[in-house]
């Protein structure tokens, strides 16, 4: 085995266990896409998937330990404060294989590479954006053998070029971004991602994830889901055909019934954006195939029509990236929609019998406290703040600055100290009411869900707190203790 490709352990910490925001779900399938491609050109590889198995740093180690391989392939997603443990132990793992090649791929060093570079030297090299083509190039230089100067000709690869390993050489770092990788144009051409362990998967009640398109046509300013892809990207998508034959062949192989889209935006841009979903649709009833799906979508490409069709086809589960009941909040995100396109999403939807998920931020830097009535107003009049997990994270939710975002560049806010690697920024606000009172918020949520995961646990249910609320009389209190704070704090400050 001379490739291995790793999952790294993902704790969960205390104070972050209920953001969502540290890898985009588009990743999700990353390592599973890198590994198709290189089982289509002939490399035998290894995914290891402590994640998945749930495996502590050590046990992590342990496993790595027992392979042999020449290319290490690490999938790396930024885990707040527990970060720097992904890099103990590739550093532990560094004392062990010397000569293997460790490449790191994913959203997180695709914005920070020259910062992880530089502060970890023992780490060859990066994949930036679209992993597949790259890491492909980079598998043929590194097991055949050839010379370093040919790791200089692979695009999209960033490298230290003073490979020093050992992190005492922190000083002599010398990091060299090759030519930019041109984004996959067809992508009908990449094979169906690879699929590891799917019986565990499902067992653990993790969805199956289908990635039919790439990149997003918007440009939200504290989104960089299409920054990943590069300067020249635009929304991808694969042909309805393609996607339905993946559905089709995971539906027949594992009796799977219901799936999820992982892409950053279900719909291409305009009417040709709608057509294409309404065509997979048809694909999908045309077959006969008895299957339930989600998506995660804008709220202007909701539209009567084309939400009949795809509820007909099996459509289920909306997450709806409405952010924000403030049409000035709105503009400053430059999401290009208004408060209206929201509701009319969300009524929409409702008539179809869907009640949405929603991506929403009642706090973000420019924030004022009219901007939070506004909010506060608008989950109200919508109906929103009807099950306690669900309200707490509507009404607690700050933005996260990321690196690769319009609002980190624009350097809203300071790098803090643990800001490990330049990642992130704090959410800095101008108004001090506003942040006294996200402060407030933020810790009277936190400790509902928490008293919520606790009631969870002690009736021995296992589920995710965003979803979950039982209809009784402990989640009723809850839901009302979270308006009643929420609406007298902001009072309190107004
Ligand atoms: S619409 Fe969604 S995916 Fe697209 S840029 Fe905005 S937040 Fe990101």
């Amino acid at each position: 085995m001379s490739i291995v490709l790793l999952e790294h352990p993902r704790p969960r910490t205390p104070d972050r266990y209920e953001s969502v925001v540290n890898t985009p779900l588009s990743s999700c399938l990353m390592t599973g896409y890198v590994a198709s491609t290189l089982k289509s050109n002939n490399y035998d590889i290894d995914i290891v998937d402590a994640n998945l198995y749930e495996w502590s740093f050590n046990e992590t180690i342990q496993e790595l330990k027992k392979r042999n391989f020449k290319l290490l392939g690490v999938h790396l997603v930024y885990l707040w404060e527990n970060t720097a443990s992904v890099f103990e132990m590739l550093m532990d793992l560094r004392r062990s294989v010397p000569d293997a090649h460790i490449n790191l791929y994913g959203h997180f060093p695709t914005f920070a590479y020259k910062e992880l570079l530089a502060n970890y030297p023992f780490v060859d090299s990066v994949t930036i954006g679209e992993p597949e083509t790259t890491f492909l190039e980079l598998s043929d230089a590194v097991t055949n053998n050839k010379n370093t100067s040919a790791l200089y000709t692979i695009n999209g690869l960033a490298l230290n070029s003073i490979n020093s390993k050992v992190e005492e050489d922190v000083s002599k770092s010398n990091v060299i971004l090759n030519k930019p990788r041109k984004p996959v144009s067809n992508l009908d051409n990449i094979p169906f991602p690879y699929r590891n362990d799917f019986e565990l998967t499902k067992k653990k009640g993790i969805s199956t994830f289908i990635l039919a398109s790439r990149g997003c046509y918007g440009k939200c300013t504290f989104c960089y889901l299409d920054n990943f892809y590069g300067e020249e990207s635009s929304w991808r998508g694969r042909s309805p055909e393609n996607v339905f034959n993946e559905i089709y062949d995971i539906y027949e192989e594992f009796d799977e019934r219901y799936f999820y889209f992982a892409d950053a935006n279900f719909f291409g841009p305009g009417k040709k954006g709608k057509e294409r979903a309404c065509e997979l649709a048809n694909l999908i009833m045309d077959k006969g195939l008895n299957i339930k799906f989600g998506i995660e979508c804008r709220a202007n490409d909701i539209e009567d029509k084309t939400i009949g069709i795809l509820v007909r086809a099996g459509l289920k589960d909306v997450f709806l990236g409405v952010e924000s009941g403030s049409q000035r909040s709105l503009n400053k995100f430059r999401k290009f929609t208004t408060v209206e396109d929201n509701k009319k999403a969300i009524n929409i939807l409702r008539r179809y019998g869907i009640e949405p998920n929603y991506g929403f931020i009642m706090f973000e830097p420019d924030s004022t406290l009219a901007d939070v009535r506004e909010n506060y107003e608008f989950l109200k009049e919508m109906k929103m703040l009807n099950s306690p997990s669900i309200t707490a994270h509507l009404l607690h939710h700050k933005q996260t600055v990321f690196k690769g975002t319009r609002d980190y560049e624009k350097n809203i806010g300071a790098v803090g100290p643990d800001s490990v690697v330049m990642y992130e920024r704090p959410c800095e606000f101008k108004d001090k009411a506003v942040e006294a009172l996200s402060e407030n918020i933020n810790t009277f949520c936190l400790k509902i869900l928490k008293d919520l995961s606790l009631n969870r646990n002690f009736k021995s249910e296992e589920r995710d707190s965003c979803v979950y609320d039982e209809d009784d009389t402990f989640s009723k209190q809850k839901n009302e203790q979270l308006i009643e704070h929420f609406e007298q704090t902001l009072c309190s400050y107004e």
